[in-house]
């Protein structure tokens, strides 16, 4: 087997991977870097485009090919499951949408026994990793390698929608990325010029000429060899034919909340007798590993509209040939536009501290209620979807064979606490208010999905368990804490190994409200610090 050999190793050119290889790469200039990523190039147009999501979202070349275990709390339904796999990991692929999160979400990390992680000791991270043009300097960054841009063009349908979410009481705000969310805007985004800015963009490429660093794209690590205690070596495979990396100093594992969990599965390191059961022989016991994975689900609730155009109509014939023109000489127009446009982070009940749900409105409605694949409607329409900003069900992911490239047991268990099934309820009867107040209520005709007869709370809660879909955001799988059972410790080292760390979505200890790109690029920002200062 050829091997080779470097100081760290970065296991997966994600969303995270590429800031912990930037980070290391420009600062450590006389140690070696390595990045194995099992996916490719991120040459197919549709990912620069910000309207390409549909194109990009279920495609196989660029996803591994992942479905949920049926949970009976979701029909029993397999949900397909898009992780990235290619440069720059779902950040390639996802919805662009900018979000932190509430302060109080970092706060409760610190509560769980997160020290160090609280909003004012994430805040600094979250700015250094970002440019945002006229943000209040106090909490938001001007220097950093993430462009966070604002929509080129608002749709007016997309401004009608804030207007009557502001007068219904949830006030317009600013800055939903300042800490305190409450309220609606359009959203913030992940684009530079009208295209994609991916973490592989912001941090990857800039580095790929260093001559300490090198990418090897289309290679699947698939072991991590463990010997008392340390990780002396990783096997990887590329082209049919086998690697092994010597390593001097630390191991990264990067490669999401999925892969990573599943990865230390198959190396021996998690729950001893889940492992015997598969053939592994554990090495490490850990049994938390997999385990704490929370997602955010989601329902859509969509009109038929009247008196306006949508983005239905324009998706098709010359209407779409006209906005791809727009695209390519102006770089405006429609294809311009995020798969969602304006937020809401509102309380479904006045007493709550702080926002409970989000919505994602869009001036366009879908062919069938399934997300992602479903083509634009004909007739004019609007959706809003909504999902629970920190749900409480959870679930795991476990390896079903001592193979990579056998996908794990992937089980959300979504809507399986109680709680969760009466928020979903609540979010879907906040978004039917904002369309029957004034002035959007005057450009509705009738809601189509799920429709007037779907009325009873019963009712509602059997629509979002029979429609609802996964919006992404897997987390928790290897839990950081400051407790011995937690997989990594605060600063993001396994537990019991002493040269492996995980920085990515994997390690947040609980659910943040709203998408997770944001809070994984901190992690990572603050993950490769800990490297730097060798803490
Ligand atoms: C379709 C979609 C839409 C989303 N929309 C949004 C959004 O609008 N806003 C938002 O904030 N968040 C969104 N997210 C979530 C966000 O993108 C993720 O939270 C974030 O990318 C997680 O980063 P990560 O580094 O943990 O994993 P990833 O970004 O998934 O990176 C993991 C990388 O590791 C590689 N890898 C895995 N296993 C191996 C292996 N064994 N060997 C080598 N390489 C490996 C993968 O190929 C991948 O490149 C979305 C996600 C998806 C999938």
């Amino acid at each position: 087997m050829e091997e080779l050999h470097c100081d760290y190793l970065i296991i997966g050119a994600g969303a995270a991977g590429c800031v912990v290889a930037n980070r290391l790469a420009s600062k450590f200039k006389n140690l070696s870097i390595i990045c194995l990523e099992a996916g490719g190039n991120d040459n197919n147009p549709f990912i620069k485009i910000p309207a390409g999501f549909s194109k990009t979202v279920y495609n196989k070349k660029l996803n591994w090919p992942y479905f949920t275990s049926p949970s009976k709390n979701s029909y029993n339904r397999s949900i397909q499951f898009p992780r990235g796999r290619v440069i720059g990991g779902s950040s390639s692929i996802n919805g662009h949408l900018y979000v932190r999160g509430q302060a109080a979400d970092y706060n409760g990390w610190s509560q769980l026994g997160c020290t160090g992680w609280d909003w004012e000791n994430v805040l600094p991270y979250f700015k250094k990793a970002e440019t945002r043009i006229n943000g209040d300097e106090s909490v938001r960054g001007k220097s950093g390698p993430l462009i966070i841009s604002d929509l080129t063009e608002v749709h007016p349908l997309t401004e009608i929608f804030i207007d009557t979410v502001d007068k219904f009481g949830i006030k317009k705000n600013i800055d939903y990325n300042s800490g305190s969310q409450e309220g609606t805007s359009t959203y913030q985004n992940m684009i530079k010029n009208s295209s994609r800015w991916s973490a592989a963009d912001a941090y990857l490429k800039p580095i790929l000429k260093n001559q300490n660093f090198k990418l090897i794209k289309n290679s699947l690590a698939f072991k991590l060899l463990l010997n008392k205690n340390k990780i002396e070596s990783v096997l990887f495979e590329k082209k049919n034919k086998r690697y092994k990396v010597l390593i001097k100093k630390e191991v990264i594992l990067s490669a999401g909340s999925i892969n990573t969990p599943h990865l230390l599965q198959i190396s021996g390191i998690g729950n001893k007798e889940e492992l015997e059961k598969i053939g592994v022989r554990c090495l490490h016991h850990l049994p938390e590993v997999g385990q704490n994975l929370k997602d955010h689900y989601a329902v859509r609730i969509a009109m038929r509209a009247k008196g306006i155009s949508t983005y239905n109509e324009k998706s098709r014939g010359l209407y779409l040939l006209n906005e791809i023109f727009k695209y390519i000489f102006l770089k405006k127009g429609m294809l311009t536009t995020p798969v969602s446009s304006a937020g809401v982070f509102a309380k479904t009940k006045s007493e709550l501290e702080n926002p409970n749900v989000q919505m994602l409105f869009a001036p366009a409605s879908y062919q069938s209620v399934n997300v992602g694949t479903a083509k634009l409607e004909k007739l004019p329409g609007m959706t809003c979807g909504v999902t629970q900003l920190r749900p409480a069900s959870k679930g795991w992911v476990k390896a079903v064979s001592n193979k990579a490239i056998d996908p794990p047991e992937i089980q959300p268990n979504y809507l399986d606490n109680e709680f969760d099934k009466q928020t979903i309820v609540e979010g879907i009867k906040l978004v039917r208010k904002f369309f029957s107040s004034s002035p959007l209520k005057d450009y509705c005709i009738e809601e189509t999905i799920p429709g007037k007869n779907i009325s009873s709370d019963e009712q509602l809660l059997n629509y979002a368990q029979k429609n609802g879909s996964t919006i992404y955001h897997p987390i928790g799988t290897c839990r950081m804490g400051s407790d011995q059972s937690a997989v990594v410790d605060l600063r993001l080292k396994v537990n019991g190994v002493k040269n492996l760390r995980v920085i990515d979505a994997s390690i947040m200890p609980e659910m943040v409200s709203g998408n997770t790109y944001a809070a994984t690029n901190m992690i990572a920002e603050k993950g490769s610090d800990f490297i730097l200062k060798n803490e």
